[in-house]
């Protein structure tokens, strides 16, 4: 079935992430207030049904990959059955969850048997002050059970990381090594100015920065960039990422449709436009309709992040419920 989706600008869409629900269980400093966020109702919450429906659609039209996200998906009741449910459809080549890895362990064989493909997991530090400190109360020692769970049943992983200024040194290289333990590739991705996170100049570090300080103790080989992060071999074992995502935006090879939990469709993580498919996938509207909106989802898509070339205010743009 080939590809039918690519956007004005030749960008081929194929990679939807679905944010399945708006709720979670930590309230990490760079994503959520520590009072959490005014909540949407269940009612207005597309349900898995709807979700599943809108899958198939975006499947039929070209969508090969699905990455679900949150809020926090694992909170979300039914989730496992979901999951299940849009493994089987045909089309569907790669599925995968994002995580805080918190009820993984719990989890992880149900995730097994219902057909996920990958799981990564957001990990910032491994120092269990700095962990509680940035997720505001997250206990690490959950977290390391439930990626020691996963890899134990069988899943690929990766460790995504968010590079804040108070990262040290030690803890780049305890990540480094952590990941050519367990054969986990390590990911680590620039702070993203968003929705009055506390953006600060000093919070943020250029990955080049930590690049470099990584290539003074490891051999790095370059491998293919797999569209959003800049990989590495590491000599002795193990991968590392870089997701420039600030410094070195890769909007030229964005392959990204979101769908967010309330029913919208984001064309682009920073910008405010979306397209509202809520009512049609609540009336039950025909196909045709969900593809056209698809269509124009994609047709909207904007070529460059509109944040940084000053076209949108990022204290209007939330990331915690597009789900990253
Ligand atoms: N709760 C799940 C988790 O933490 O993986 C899924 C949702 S979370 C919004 C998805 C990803 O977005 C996480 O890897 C998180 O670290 C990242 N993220 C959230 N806010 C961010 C920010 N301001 N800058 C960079 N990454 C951010
Ligand atoms: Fe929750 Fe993930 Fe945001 Fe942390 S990054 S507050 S775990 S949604």
């Amino acid at each position: 079935m080939p590809s039918i989706l690519s956007d004005r600008f030749g960008r081929k869409i194929d990679y939807l992430r679905i944010s399945v629900t708006d709720r979670c269980n930590l309230r990490c400093v760079y994503c959520m207030p520590p009072e959490g966020i005014e909540l949407f109702e269940k009612n207005e919450i597309l349900t898995f049904e709807e979700m599943e429906r809108f899958s198939r659609v975006a499947i039929n039209l070209g969508v090969r990959k699905i990455k679900l996200t949150g809020g926090e998906p694992l909170v979300r009741k039914g989730i496992v059955d979901f999951i299940a449910s849009i493994s089987k459809i045909e089309g569907l080549e790669d599925l995968s969850l994002t995580t805080n890895g918190i009820f993984l362990e719990d989890m992880a064989n149900d995730l097994k048997a219902s057909g996920l493909d990958r799981v990564n997991v957001s990990l910032d530090s491994l120092n269990p002050k700095r962990y509680g400190e940035i997720t505001r109360g997250g206990d690490l020692r959950s977290v390391l059970r439930g990626i020691n769970k996963v890899l134990e049943v069988g899943f690929k992983v990766k460790i995504n990381t968010v590079v804040l200024g108070s990262l040290s040194e030690k803890e780049i290289f305890e990540l480094i090594e952590f990941g050519k333990e367990k054969g986990i590739e390590v990911r680590f991705i620039e702070f993203m100015p968003l929705c009055g996170n506390g953006w600060n100049r000093d919070y943020f570090i250029p990955l080049v920065d930590v690049k470099k300080k990584i290539e003074q103790m490891y051999k790095l080989t370059n491998l293919k960039n797999d569209g959003v992060a800049d990989r590495y071999s590491i000599d002795g074992g193990g991968i590392v990422g870089f997701i420039t995502t600030i410094s070195e935006p890769f909007c030229s090879s964005c392959s990204r449709l979101r769908l967010t939990a309330r029913g919208t469709l984001r064309p682009c993580l920073f910008s405010t436009l979306e397209i509202n498919v809520f009512p049609l996938l609540r009336k039950v509207a025909p196909d045709e309709e969900i593809e056209k909106a698809i269509r124009r989802a994609v047709y909207v898509k904007p070529e460059w992040n509109p944040v940084l070339s000053g076209l949108e205010d990022p204290k209007k743009v939330f990331i915690r419920n597009i789900g990253g």
